[in-house]
């Protein structure tokens, strides 16, 4: 599956010299601890002998790659050949999730693997700047181990609306002072790293692994949905699909903090707020039932802390409006999922991994 998550700002931030050292890094990172041979390398990647001995002796050099060990191979004679591992540890990234109440910054290392993590509470009704400099103090702290130039980058997730493509902030709702903020330029000036900006719901349906045509619906202080299809990240005209909590589902409903009435998120968190959680959930398989039969995914991963808190109701009630909105329950099978709690900042620095795995 190819999930294509470097959006097309990112593209020119790619840290290797070209695609082919991007496609034995990504082989070698699919062997995982078994390791691989150069022989494999060449019959996965399609490459030369030559071509892939020439790439692992860079990605060696740059302590990319270790040799670890040697295989015999079955039936052959010959010597053995020598394995080739990824360095989890050689390089980090960074990916931070900045929501209306809290933020919270973690690092991976090559392989996805959280290393560390720090959560901060945030003021999404003040200016930007304090936050902004939170995150880079937490950068600091979380990056004076390593090397200079080990740090891959700072992925950044945030409610949207925003443009991925040059990191600037459009209306985003419940932090008016936001607006227009050029994110990216503003961490990437406080962090000297280089920084992408993703919408959270996009960041979330990059946080894990699945099938080629699945949703990632986060309900938390906001409603949003991020979505892969046919095996590629969907981020629209201008990245900025997946607003799925701004479908209008009552025109009489409460005023949304949008500024428009009765959409699907001002209904679901004014029951929250009113401790109506089976309203909420009704609500929302409305919305994930429109979503199943306007887009056919066959996977819903369910994610954001107000779900999370409480997933049953909404489970059930998901597959109860499922049951009676499909044609064909049956054959239009739909998983529901829950995501882990860090899946947005996960997807985050995903988007700095790719600086190396593409
Ligand atoms: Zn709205």
């Amino acid at each position: 599956m190819s999930t294509d998550p470097a959006p097309h700002g990112a593209l020119n931030l790619a840290l290797l010299r070209d695609r082919n050292d991007t496609a034995v890094l990504r082989a070698v990172r699919a062997a995982a601890d078994s390791g691989t041979s150069r022989v494999e390398l060449a019959a996965r990647t399609g490459l030369t002998a030559q071509a892939i001995s020439k790439i692992t002796a860079r990605l060696l050099d740059e302590g990319l790659l270790t040799e670890a060990g040697r295989e015999r191979v079955a039936g052959r004679s010959g010597k053995p050949r020598t394995l080739l591992r990824l360095v989890p540890g050689s390089r980090c990234a960074l990916g931070v999730e900045i929501g209306r109440r809290d933020l919270r910054l973690l690092r991976v290392d090559l392989t996805g693997t959280v290393t560390a993590l720090a959560e901060a509470p945030t003021d999404p009704g003040g200016e930007p700047g304090p936050t902004l400099d939170l995150i880079a103090a937490a950068v600091r702290d979380l990056t004076a181990d390593s090397a200079p130039g080990h740090v891959l980058g700072l992925g950044v997730a945030c409610p949207g609306p925003l443009d991925t493509r040059d990191g600037v902030l459009h209306q985003v709702t419940g932090m008016p002072s936001w607006h227009g903020l050029h994110l990216r330029e503003a961490l990437a000036s406080r962090t000297g790293l280089p920084v992408l900006v993703e919408k959270n719901t996009t960041a979330g349906v990059l946080g894990g692994l699945g099938p080629d045509n699945r949703a990632f619906v986060y309900l938390g202080d906001g409603l949003g949905a991020g979505l892969v299809l046919g095996g590629h990240v969907q981020r629209g005209a201008r990245t900025n699909a997946g607003e799925f909590g701004h479908q209008c589902i009552d025109p009489a409903g409460p005023p949304c903090a949008c500024g428009a009435r009765g959409c699907l998120e001002a209904v679901c968190l004014d029951a929250l707020r009113a401790g109506r959680t089976a309203d909420a959930a009704t609500a929302l398989a409305i919305g994930v039932a429109n979503l199943v039969r306007l887009l056919d995914v066959e996977e819903v991963v369910l994610g954001g802390a107000a779900l999370l808190a409480d997933p049953a109701p909404y489970e059930a009630a998901i597959r109860a409006e499922l049951g009676d909105r499909l044609p064909d329950p049956h054959w239009q099978h739909v998983t529901l999922s829950r995501a882990t709690g860090l899946a947005v900042p996960r997807g985050a620095a995903g988007l700095a991994l790719a600086r190396l795995f593409g």
